[in-house]
């Protein structure tokens, strides 16, 4: 048995001139309660040479235990990946504008329910709504959490206990568990699918039309692509053959995007624009996607249709707070004043020139003096354009354990997010902001210094 008398009191350590600093950093409350597991955790161990236990490993366990209960484990990193919408990395970093905006609104109070013209009550719906309809061309918007929250409540409002035509094509999950199917069930809405997977004829839909049913859902594929023997109408032809039986279509854009990807020598991304011309009533879509801006989900279309999300119950469950509504407004500004490609992170990435990370790639690797450039791929993400790449120079870092590397490059004070090529350590400067480029350089030299 460890003599537990060796052991010395919680008080006593408390006493001691070490514990000041972390009485100030962590307060005295934290610094007791690490102090009496640490001894907790001693008492327990089947140590049998407790005599060993010295007062400085007894301080340094309650240190460490402070700050593993206190440490941040939501951390800026340095993405690059390429992969620009990186959902695991926070999709779209957002503009120095977008950023002021949450810095200005949310250090104080708000109009965010308040007019100021009358001083009576306003609406947070206001916010973003003008902005959205100029340059969407649609009649009405209004701003919710997150896309998926956007189709649950369009759903929900429109067709619960009612019937939703859907082509079997686009019964898609998008990852992180957001299926079809089991939206359209949470939201009470009843699936009718039409077609199959690769075929999906007007005839499909007139048919299920026979039919009441309280809408039609067109769902982008988003982030794959079915290749060969394959078509489905196009959202025109379902929009006119729906409107026909007087059946609302909803259409679930998932990235949306107000520029034309094909400018920048993509595929053709579906357009925001267009799916208001082309006659869809609702159209759904994410803020922090092709948009670049904060996590949100918007939705536009018929006036009478978006009156009725407003007033069903859900709405409140999942409204925008201000943040992402002052974030979102600057981002739908630029837009607006045409600057979205110079002041949009996610638009500046997409539109860099490989000549430019060309140059970048080099000059990180004339710092570090190590690796190699060599061209490579990036992605544009976030459920958009499957199969599609960005040209793009790349870092390599030759290495005999790349596995390695990549968790030291992530256990960094500021982490680097790295992907393996070939062997190689690849690290892609099209998705590292211009401003973290010394914090990279420096990184890295540290920790190639250090072998
Ligand atoms: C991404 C996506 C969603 C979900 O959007 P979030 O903003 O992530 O909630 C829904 N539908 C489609 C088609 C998508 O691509």
């Amino acid at each position: 048995m460890p003599d537990l008398r060796n052991l010395p009191s919680v008080d006593k350590i408390l006493q001691m001139p070490e514990i000041q600093l972390l009485d100030e950093n962590y307060g005295r409350r934290l610094v007791t309660n690490a102090i009496r597991g640490q001894l907790d955790k001693l008492r327990h161990s089947d140590l049998d040479a407790l005599s060993l236990i010295s007062v400085a490993l007894i301080l340094e366990g309650v240190q460490n235990q402070l700050k593993e209960w206190t440490d941040p484990t939501l951390l800026p990193v340095i993405n690059a990946t390429g992969v620009i919408l990186h959902t695991n990395l926070g999709r779209a970093p957002l503009s120095r504008a977008a950023l002021q905006a949450i810095n200005d609104i949310s250090r104080g109070y708000s109009s965010l329910e308040f007019d100021l013209t009358s001083g009576g009550r306003g609406s947070r719906y206001l916010h973003a709504e003008s902005l959205l309809t100029r340059l969407s061309g649609a009649e009405d918007a209004m701003v919710v959490n997150n896309n998926a929250a956007g189709v649950l409540l369009a759903l929900s409002a429109l067709a619960n206990r009612r019937k939703v035509i859907t082509a079997a094509s686009q019964l898609v999950e998008i990852g992180g568990g957001f299926r079809i199917p089991d939206v359209l069930k949470q939201s009470g809405a009843h699936l009718v699918c039409v077609g199959t997977t690769n075929q999906v004829h007007l005839s499909d839909y007139e048919e299920a039309l026979g039919e009441p049913a309280a809408a039609v859902l067109r769902v982008h594929s988003s982030n794959y692509k079915i290749i060969g023997f394959a078509s489905e109408p196009s959202l025109t032809d379902i929009c006119a053959v729906s409107h026909s039986y007087g059946i609302p279509v909803i259409d679930d854009l998932g990235s949306g995007t107000f520029i034309d990807t094909e400018t920048y020598h993509l595929a053709h991304e579906p357009m925001v624009q267009e799916s208001v011309r082309n006659g869809a009533d609702l159209i759904c879509f994410s803020g922090d996607k092709l948009l670049g801006g904060p996590q949100a989900g918007i939705i536009i279309g018929r006036k009478d249709l978006i009156h009725r999300l407003k007033k069903h119950p859900l709405a409140r469950a999942v409204r925008a707070d201000k943040l992402c509504l002052a974030a979102l407004s600057a981002t739908l500004l630029h837009y607006l004043k045409e600057e979205a490609e110079q002041e949009i992170p996610v638009w500046r990435m997409i539109s860099e020139k490989p000549d430019e990370l060309r140059t970048r790639a080099e000059r990180w690797r004339q710092e570090i003096n190590q690796g190699e450039v060599i061209p490579g791929e990036s992605t544009v993400g976030g459920g958009s354009l499957p199969g599609e790449t960005l040209p793009t120079f790349l870092l390599a870092l030759q290495t005999r354990k790349p596995e390695m590397l990549l968790k030291q490059l992530r256990s960094l004070q500021r982490p680097i997010i790295a992907r393996i090529l070939e062997d190689h350590v690849v690290l892609d400067p099209r998705t590292v902001l211009s401003e973290e480029d010394s914090t990279l350089l420096l990184e890295l030299h540290m920790l190639l210094k250090s072998g």
